[in-house]
């Protein structure tokens, strides 16, 4: 099958704005007539349910969680972009398109990106007119911070709960339509197949996760808007619950899987305590824009620190080596998280670690305490020189921009940040792999759509930060409600659709068949311990830094693993209860074939690209060293009964608004 992406003609600015004028559209009469389901009710498809809600479709929407609130867009913190120039500091559509493409080290599609970038606008506007309380200056305009990979300040944020204030903007949105009855809301519902009539997509098959009861859900298109699939490496800043089985399951019936191996390791997060340990925590990058990274400069400190002889406290700034600002003065601390983070395992791998482990880096905010300090006593017509009441100051400003990050710190590590420079590590964060979709964000099953971070998205080979939030709500508010329509135009009169077709029997059956599998397999461990193999190889030998042999290593590592779960895994409980090791198992199932197609994902492209790091492609200096002759492309697979057998198809990126170069944040 060929990948026809549909990216419309004309200049990459005025594409969209053409696509718009000339697409299909359903009258609002019409649009009662036509169903959707949305699983997913994060920023994504919380977004997308209401906005096609508000249309006049009829939505069902679908999610695990109890409520909608508890999607995993509630843990994102530091913000989102947005296009505005408010600082008046040279942003402009083009530039945040630029950063972007470039961020993702030009392996992202351009039309998409700049479609991106032109809604961006619009998207801070929705959510201030919803009542999302985003952060405002003394003069009452909102404020703006900087992230990584940019040299302008156009994050948008409420302090360091971005995600969580976005989400009640969109789940209230979304619960007006609940409210009139034009969202029907599945809470505790997990999808575990899509059903396919004819070729396309026509409902899914969910299991009541309280109940267990397995159900037939019917429309006349399926978006997917199911989260990423960090938890994959089962250590990650994700929520516990989020999985992959939604995209997953699609893939398995047609949608390919794109660049499955683009994962983002973000620099800053609590490093690992131990063994036992079942999640990791973020520290907002916005800590960046303040934070100093650093680890000692000479060996010996570095040791002392690890054996408790000495503390961070101790060192003189001469005996610091603020390793990025050295290695990247234009951008400094602000390198893009794939760069941050590389540069921060070399210090550890170096010997220069500060914590037992030896994998943790300091990142320090006694300068911007002194700094905000110093400028609020000038203002308040205060001593500048009181060291006392300059950091007193200093550390209310610092405060008010990131107190639930220094308290969350406080509370994991027992160590005040404010006083101590807190510890980080590079972890799991984010996919930008996921199911492939084109223009219109419609997987390669006709009816199917993908929205938010279970799509492929428009981040190529690596996420700026900051950038999942657009994305996710463009794809909801702004990019899906006018593409589906577009596709629906043709359905107005097909009526309801039975779930008692026969391909809804069979995906019944398929579903009721694999858990009866796992619930009477009486195997020996549970499903936590396959999860934890899994995850291990998967950092070992498919994280930051990965190698030939290494994959195919993971690559037959997995596969066996895989059979062992299915021999040995042991499921308590029965399918009609609520029941969440079987939960577990199913999602555990999935991941065990998406682990093999990362890894194989990874071997197959021999270049360095943003997150996807080989050893072997490296300049001098350590950077990731790409392949634009033989890898400008994405990478979108095929299901063939197993992840070894996938096919390979290529879409061709054509980059002809941007220059290809090699990257530099120096
Ligand atoms: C700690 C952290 C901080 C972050 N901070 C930022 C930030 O500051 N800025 C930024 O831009 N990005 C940030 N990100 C990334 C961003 O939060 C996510 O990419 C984004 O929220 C994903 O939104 P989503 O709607 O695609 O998926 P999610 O929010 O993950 O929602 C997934 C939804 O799908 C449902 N679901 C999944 N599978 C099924 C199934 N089989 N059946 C039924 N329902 C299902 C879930 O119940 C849920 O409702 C952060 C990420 C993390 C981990």
């Amino acid at each position: 099958m060929a990948l026809d992406s549909k990216i419309p003609n004309g200049p990459v600015a005025d594409k969209w704005t053409n696509y718009k004028d000339h697409i299909n559209l359903v009258n609002p009469a019409n649009k009662r007539n036509l169903d959707i389901i949305v699983v997913g009710t994060g920023l994504a498809g919380g977004s997308a349910a209401a906005t096609l809600a508000e249309l006049g479709y009829n939505v069902k929407a679908f999610c695990f969680q109890d409520s909608p609130r508890r999607a995993h867009s509630i843990a994102a913190q530091g913000g989102i972009n947005a296009a505005k120039n408010y600082k008046g500091d040279g942003d402009s559509v083009y530039r945040l398109f630029y950063d972007t493409v470039k961020g993702g080290d030009y392996r992202a599609r351009e039309a998409n990106v700049y479609r991106l970038a032109e809604v961006s606008a619009n998207i801070i506007d929705q959510c201030v007119a919803q009542g999302v309380p985003l952060a405002r200056e003394y003069g009452g305009l909102l404020d703006n911070r900087s992230f990584g990979g940019t040299l302008v300040s156009r994050t948008f944020y409420a302090q360091g709960q971005t995600g969580q204030q976005l989400l009640l903007g969109a789940y209230s949105a979304m619960n007006r339509q609940i409210g009139r009855g034009k969202v029907k809301m599945y809470n505790r519902h997990e999808m575990l197949d899509l059903v396919i009539v004819d070729g396309k997509a026509r409902g899914i098959i969910a299991r009541n996760l309280i109940t267990g009861e397995i159900e037939r859900h019917s429309a006349h298109a399926v978006v997917i808007g199911s989260g990423g699939y960090g938890n994959v490496f089962f250590l990650s800043t994700n929520a516990m619950g989020s999985n992959a089985t939604a995209a997953w399951k699609i893939h398995k019936k047609g949608a390919f899987f794109a660049n499955p191996c683009y994962t983002q390791i973000h620099p800053t997060c609590i490093p690992v305590s131990g063994d036992h340990q079942s999640k990791l925590t973020l520290m907002s990058e916005s800590l960046r824009n303040d934070g100093r990274i650093w680890v000692p400069a000479k060996l010996e400190d570095a040791k002392a620190i690890r054996e408790g002889k000495k503390k961070a406290t101790d060192l003189a700034e001469s005996e610091r080596d603020y390793f990025l600002e050295r290695r990247y003065p234009a951008f400094g601390n602000l390198v893009p998280r794939d760069v941050a983070s590389r540069a921060a395992k070399e210090r550890c791998d170096a010997g220069f670690g500060v914590n037992k482990t030896g994998e943790a880096v300091y990142l320090d905010f006694a300068a911007a305490i002194k700094r905000y300090g110093t400028e609020e006593a000038y203002v308040k017509g205060l001593d500048a020189n009181d060291v006392a009441l300059v950091t007193k100051l200093g550390t209310a400003i610092v405060k008010s921009k990131y107190g639930n990050l220094f308290q969350m710190y406080l509370k994991i590590v027992d160590e005040d940040p404010y006083v101590t420079p807190m510890m980080i590590y590079p972890a799991v964060h984010y996919t930008m792999g996921g199911t492939w979709v084109d223009y219109n964000l419609m997987t390669t099953i006709p009816g199917c759509f993908s929205i938010g971070e279970s799509n492929f998205s428009d981040h190529g080979a690596n996420r700026l930060g900051a950038s999942a939030l657009m994305q996710g709500l463009a794809d909801g508010y702004f990019v899906l409600p006018y593409t589906i329509g577009d596709y629906l135009a043709p359905d107005i009169k097909m009526g309801e659709i039975s779930t008692d077709l026969p391909e809804f029997v069979e995906a019944e059956k398929n579903v009721k068949d694999q858990i009866e599998r796992f619930i009477n397999n009486k195997g020996t461990h549970s499903v936590d311990y396959f999860h934890k193999k899994l995850g291990k190889i998967m950092w070992d030998k498919v994280g930051m830094a990965r190698n030939a042999k290494g994959l195919s290593e993971a690559i037959e590592e997995i596969a066996a693993l895989r059979e062992e779960f299915y021999k040995d895994v042991k499921v308590p409980g029965s399918a009609n209860e609520f029941n969440q090791e079987l939960e577990k198992a199913t999602r555990v199932a999935d991941f065990l074939e998406l682990g093999e197609l990362f890894a194989k994902d990874a071997l197959h492209r021999n270049e360095s690209c943003g997150g996807h790091f080989r050893e072997e492609y490296q300049t001098e200096e350590g950077e990731a060293l790409r392949d634009d002759e033989n890898f400008a492309y994405v990478a979108a697979w095929e299901y063939k009964g197993k992840p070894s057998d996938a096919v390979l198809h290529k879409e061709a990126l054509n980059y002809e608004n941007i220059k290809l170069v090699q990257r530099s944040y120096k």
